[in-house]
């Protein structure tokens, strides 16, 4: 099995304080450019940035 991971950050989901990988291919990122958010809270509460 290939391991597909270039990039890995595991930071805590600022609303839900679930670990998650920032630099994953999904809707993950930092809102205000300073607040990690999750896959799943950013679909949720549609903090696309
Ligand atoms: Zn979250």
């Amino acid at each position: 099995m290939k391991s597909k991971n270039k990039k890995e950050k595991i930071e805590t989901c600022f609303i839900c304080q679930r670990k998650f990988n920032i630099e994953a291919d999904d809707n993950s990122h930092y809102h205000y450019g300073k607040y990690p958010i999750c896959n799943y809270c950013s679909e949720f509460y549609g903090f696309y940035l």
